[in-house]
């Protein structure tokens, strides 16, 4: 295998998007299959099962498993065991958990109370389908994140996010127990011998914040040798889908290309990134992206197909020199 060694840096369903472009532009160039960090803050325990939304969107887009209408789960699913759980009053009745769905949570679930860890269980799980990239969680620890209101009030994030859909103004975003927790076995070490790093356009606040908050993760990037090419998940200054709008506020970030980069910032200042990828819709922000010395690349950048998505990663792959 020749080619760059590349890492990804991303969350779920915009993040399994981009993994499948990185996939094709890979196979292209003959390289060796990419390497994807992925967020695990959006995970969470419901009616006794470890569910990793994120993970899943990953595994299931890479192996065409994934409902493409919907937008989440698995196509062609089936809602019995959920509508039972509905009758019981478990779980959650605004969170659908899919039957097929469900027979993945059961898998893990079952591996992790056997004592294997996320990192094993995702190993495994990837034996299923012929992925094409390697997946590694951001950590073995359990660091869900929660959403504290203005007055205090916390609530996990999904039930935020999907029963809510952003609706409550959150004052922060919390990990609890992510000072403690450690990079999943192998993160460190891909991201110092990778030769780029890819930042997915995932949502900057809930699904690459989490990774990188991770204590050593932040640092293994910024010490890479590799560049560090971060892609505009804003398009025209607006966010493709999702409520990122929402997440970006509450941290105090406008909701533009520019902004977005200047959150991750310029690697010659401490932060994080080499060259941003920006829409065209966004060209004019271009110039701003420069001033803060991050070089901008402008570039279509709707994730309509994976041939589409690819093309978009050789632009990334060219932005690093590789
Ligand atoms: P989630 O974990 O399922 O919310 O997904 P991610 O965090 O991985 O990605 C969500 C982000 O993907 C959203 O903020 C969108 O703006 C972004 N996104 C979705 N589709 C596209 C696209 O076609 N192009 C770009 N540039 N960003 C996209
Ligand atoms: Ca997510």
């Amino acid at each position: 295998m020749t080619g760059p060694r590349v890492v990804v840096l991303a969350g779920g369903v915009g993040g399994a998007k981009f993994t499948l472009g990185v996939r094709e532009a890979l196979a292209r160039r003959g390289a060796p299959e990419a390497t994807v960090v992925v967020n695990t803050g959006d995970d969470l325990w419901l009616s006794g099962v470890r569910l990793q939304p994120d993970v899943d969107s990953i595994v299931y887009a890479l192996a065409g498993q994934n409902d493409t209408t919907r937008g989440w789960g698995r196509a062609g699913d089936t809602e019995r065991v959920n509508a039972e759980l509905q009758a019981w009053g478990a779980g959650w009745p605004w969170f659908t958990l899919g039957d097929l769905d469900l027979g993945t949570h059961l898998a893990r679930t079952g591996w992790l109370r056997d004592g294997f860890t996320p990192t094993e269980v995702i190993a495994r799980m990837s034996q299923r389908w012929p992925l094409g990239v390697d997946l590694l969680p951001m950590t073995d620890a359990e660091v869900d994140t929660w959403v504290v209101l203005n007055g205090g009030a916390r609530l996990h994030f999904q039930e935020w996010w999907t029963r809510h859909r952003a609706a409550l103004t959150p004052e922060r975003f919390e990990n609890p127990g992510i000072d403690r927790a450690v990079p999943a076995p192998g993160v460190v070490e891909t991201i110092a011998a990778a030769d780029v790093v890819l930042i997915a356009p995932s949502n900057p606040v809930v699904s690459i914040g989490p990774i990188l908050a991770v204590p050593g993760i932040r640092d293994a990037v910024r010490a890479a040798s590799a560049p560090v090419v971060g892609v505009s998940p804003i398009i025209g200054g607006r966010v493709v889908r999702g409520m990122a709008d929402v997440c970006l506020a509450t941290i105090g970030v406008e909701t533009s290309a520019s902004a977005v980069a200047a959150h991750y910032g310029a690697r010659a200042d401490g932060g994080l990134l080499d060259a941003w990828l920006m829409a065209e819709e966004d060209a004019d922000a271009a110039a701003q992206v420069e001033a803060a010395g991050i070089r901008a690349v402008v570039r279509p950048l709707w994730m309509t197909d994976a041939a589409t998505t690819g093309v978009m990663v050789d632009a990334a792959l060219d932005a690093a020199g590789v």
